[in-house]
């Protein structure tokens, strides 16, 4: 067997047809290790063994399936400051968010383990007598799953989970920037007694190995996390093949701040949503609707707050905000601070790449203020440690601004009135919606998604993660007398 590289297939760790450097990105002269890249026949092998072994999965009933799900929960728990590490290193969240992920992939595990065994259909009576009909739920068959590099163990966690503890197989490409975190996810799923080929792990650029895989006609479902561009393209061939799609993509998330908020509560949650794992997350503050009678005092105390937030190496105590992924995601970043700044929007801090003693990605946490909703900040999802300020005079124009974007995954409002709360609940065009709560940051029994271009086909998460992974099937009996 060859060392863990990133490959996987039918129950072999495999060497690539090349390799990469994986690169810290809070000191980039650590290289953390070199992985390989999938070939297009790996790839192809990968899709004929996961084929292969779905049945075999499926036949090993559900009491297994727990089993398994059980055990991988569990360790990635009791692993999870030792992994934690590996996600801290490679995808530069500070050591305790790194942890935080990996303790939730693992919850993410033993729910889906507990969801194996409920796995309940429907009966009913046929209009016709002497019949007999049940529904009940089968696996797909196979999934491609393509996650992103900002929760690179959490976010194949809540879809791996579910793809296995219904029965199908899985063939996982990571993304390339986070392949220690495949490895190690991988390893532990590679240790339990499974047949060979009911998971996959290729590694590769998602532009060759994540293309060919979600074009396949090989393949039955594809559970995709990541950009809006690539998630049109996948829609694309999903479509052509007749393929089932679940997406998860940006947002330009709002919160709403209202002038009978609670200020201090308000800023902490809006620098938390804004900032935390340096702003990449899906589920950010990136517009802060503010009203008027309370913009300056909130506004004064934002800027205070972030720039007292420590950016640093992700593995340095104290640390709380780490360095941005790349080096193309921090040259992204600061082209959005000169276009905010180029279309007349003020800058009140941060936006700036920083120096410390490691040579990493290190970028000061930035306010805009002065921003309107129409304006490129406003707009596109930046992944970046970027928030804009928009003043406005009521609640109404709040929501109004709140609603006017093209995505809709989290939205938050910060007030004391109940009937703001409740009419925002309601009104809010989200997925997801936070009363007195920031913006980001969600529990794992429950379905996650959003509306818009945020997501495309069935939710994630809790109970209504069946929909995805299942299939119904209506059977009638028509049983006969007995003899
Ligand atoms: P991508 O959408 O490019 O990547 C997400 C995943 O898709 C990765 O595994 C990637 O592989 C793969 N992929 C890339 N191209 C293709 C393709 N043509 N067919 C199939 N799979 C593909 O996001 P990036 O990581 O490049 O980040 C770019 C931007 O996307 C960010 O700045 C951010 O705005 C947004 N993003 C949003 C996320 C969210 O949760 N909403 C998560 C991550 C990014 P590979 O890594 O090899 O490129």
């Amino acid at each position: 067997m060859t060392n863990p590289t990133g490959i996987y297939i039918d129950g072999r760790w495999l060497a690539g047809g090349s390799e990469i450097d994986n690169i810290n990105p809070s000191d980039i002269s650590d290289v953390i290790g070199r992985y390989g890249q999938a070939t297009g026949d790996q790839l192809d092998e990968a899709l004929a063994a996961a084929r292969k072994a779905q049945p075999l999965w499926w036949a090993a009933g559900v009491q297994k399936r727990h089993d398994v799900l059980m055990a991988i929960g569990n360790e990635l728990m009791a692993r999870a400051e030792e992994i934690g590490r590996i996600v801290s290193r490679e995808e530069g969240k500070p050591l305790a968010e790194g942890k935080g992920e990996v303790y939730r992939a693992g919850q993410f595990f033993t729910y889906f383990a507990a969801e194996a065994l409920r796995l309940h259909g429907d009966l009913a009576e046929s209009v016709r007598p002497g019949i007999e009909i049940d529904v009940r739920r089968e696996p797909v068959g196979v999934v491609a799953i393509v996650s992103p590099w900002n929760f690179p163990v959490a976010t194949p966690a809540w879809k791996i989970a579910p793809a296995l503890a219904f029965g199908n197989a899985v063939v996982w490409k990571p993304a390339n920037l986070t392949p220690a975190s495949a490895v190690a996810l991988t390893e532990i799923i590679a240790k339990q007694d499974i047949p060979a080929g009911v998971f996959n792990l290729v590694t590769g650029p998602g532009r060759a190995v994540g293309q060919r895989l979600v074009e396949s006609a090989g393949v039955d479902a594809i559970s995709f996390t990541g950009s809006v561009p690539v998630g049109r393209g996948i829609a694309a061939a999903a479509v052509a093949n007749m393929t089932k799609v679940q997406m998860e993509m940006g947002s330009k998330n709002p919160m709403l701040v209202m002038d009978d908020a609670d200020l201090e509560l308000a800023v902490a949650h809006a620098t938390n949503a804004a900032f935390g794992g340096t702003g990449q997350k899906c589920t950010a503050a990136s517009r802060l609707i503010v009203h008027e009678k309370i913009h300056d005092a909130f506004v004064e105390k934002l800027v205070a707050a972030a720039k007292a937030l420590k950016v640093g190496h992700a593995l340095e105590d104290g640390t709380q905000i780490g360095p941005v992924v790349s080096d193309t995601q921090l040259s992204q970043n600061l082209d959005y601070v000169q276009a905010g700044k180029a279309e007349g929007a003020e800058l009140l801090c941060g936006g700036e790449r920083l120096n410390r003693s490691t040579e990493g990605y290190f970028m000061s946490p930035a306010v805009f203020v002065g921003t309107r909703n129409d304006m490129r900040i406003n707009r596109e999802e930046m992944f970046a440690p970027i928030t804009c300020v928009i003043k406005a005079g009521s609640y109404a124009e709040a929501l109004s601004i709140a609603n006017d974007s093209e995505f809709g995954l989290t939205a938050g409002i910060m007030t004391r009135s109940l009937s703001r709360a409740s009419h925002f609940r309601a009104n809010m065009r989200a997925g997801c919606v936070m009363v007195n709560l920031p913006t980001a940051g969600t529990d794992y029994h429950v379905p996650f998604g959003g509306r818009g271009a945020s997501s495309f086909g069935p939710r994630e998460q809790g109970r209504y993660a069946a929909e995805f992974y299942t299939t119904v099937k209506t059977a009638y009996v028509a049983a006969g007398a007995p003899e």
